[in-house]
């Protein structure tokens, strides 16, 4: 039986009509919600993802803010435009997009951001509430999906939940999340041995690898919910035809562009999930969603909180 599909652009559009109104109660009370974007260089892929960044504020209508200082930025540089936004009362949230140029401090720039605005959920401050289960930033991807099991009445209190992958900004949060919300919770990375095995124990399969179509159909419980972060670009025919043999729409979509995307799931497991996120459409949609949601909730927490930092008292208990 055919996996139901999880549309990520559906639960988005969802999110927004919530965000609309919290942003209409917060500009009713002199509040302009803002994200400054920290774009370095010319990375034509980080142009993409900041532009769609700048386009949801503007649907949302939040304020936004590109600063695009050149490739050769020094992390001194950096620090002082950082510390320019962290002062700016205008500016809710900073998003530093990543990579930044290899001659640059990538993490003294990230820890540099006021943990009260960094909406990517990066600064070791948020890190550690996350651990400790307290209020603050999460980490966009993860928290997208954990907004697609929730609305999708996923069950997750209870469940095996398999997590592949353990980077910083998907895998560990996500297991976190996953945790805190009471699902047993498994984290495999390159070392795990048995990965298939493992992953067919779960009823919660999160694939946060960067490795296109590696989780094969018979790898998965039949009847599992199966989220996949990954978004891989295939270019190589021979990789088209082996991944997308029995897909022919999607052989002739590489066959006019000369690419395809495909997650981190082989496209057959939708015949043995019981639910399932597609690529695109699927997880992606929900990480600038939920980056916008950040943006919001920072904006509130600020005013909510006093000037010395902590959250304190219920409402910055509100999570
Ligand atoms: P990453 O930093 O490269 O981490 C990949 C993880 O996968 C690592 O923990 C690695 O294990 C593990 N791994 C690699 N090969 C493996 C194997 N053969 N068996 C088991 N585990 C393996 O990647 P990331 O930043 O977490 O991103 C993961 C994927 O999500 C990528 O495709 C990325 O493009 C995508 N992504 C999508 C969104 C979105 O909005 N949809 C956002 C962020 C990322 P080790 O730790 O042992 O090396």
């Amino acid at each position: 039986m055919a996996a139901r599909i999880l549309n990520g652009n559906a639960i988005r559009d969802e999110i927004y009509g919530e965000l609309k109104q919290e942003i209409a109660d917060l500009r009713a009370a002199g509040v302009r919600p803002g994200l400054a974007a920290v774009l370095v260089g010319e990375n034509p892929a980080s142009q993409i993802y900041v532009r769609s960044k700048i386009a949801a504020c503007e649907q949302l209508g939040l304020g936004s803010w590109l600063h695009a200082p050149p490739a050769t930025a020094t992390t001194k540089g950096l620090l002082m435009l950082v510390d320019e936004l962290n002062a700016s009362d205008e500016v809710d949230g900073i998003l530093v997009q990543l990579p930044l140029p290899p001659q640059v401090d990538t993490k003294r720039v990230l820890e540099a951001v006021d943990p009260a605005k960094d909406v990517d959920g990066f600064h070791p401050v948020n890190l550690g509430r996350l651990v400790s289960g307290r209020p603050g930033l999460a980490a966009c991807t993860p928290s997208g999906c954990m907004e697609i099991l929730r609305r999708s009445n996923i069950p997750i209190e209870g469940a095996d939940a398999v997590v592949v992958g353990r980077s910083d900004i998907v895998g560990k949060p996500m297991a976190l999340l996953l945790m805190h919300a009471n699902a047993t919770v498994t984290i495999c990375h390159s070392k795990t041995c048995d990965l298939p095995g493992v992953v067919r124990r779960a009823g919660i399969v999160i694939a946060a690898i960067g490795r296109p179509a590696m989780i094969e159909p018979d790898w998965v419980r039949p009847g599992a919910t199966v989220i996949d972060v990954g978004i891989n670009r295939i270019t190589d025919a021979a990789e088209a035809q082996r991944i997308f043999a029995d897909f022919p729409a999607k052989l002739a979509q590489f066959r006019e562009k000369g690419s395809v995307l495909v997650g981190d799931v082989h496209p057959g497991v939708a015949e043995v999930a019981g639910a399932l996120t597609p690529v695109p459409g699927g997880v992606g949609p929900l990480t600038i969603a939920m980056l916008m949601s950040n943006t919001v909730k920072a904006a509130r927490l600020r005013r909510e909180r006093p000037a010395s930092g902590g959250p304190t008292g219920a409402a910055a208990a509100k999570p």
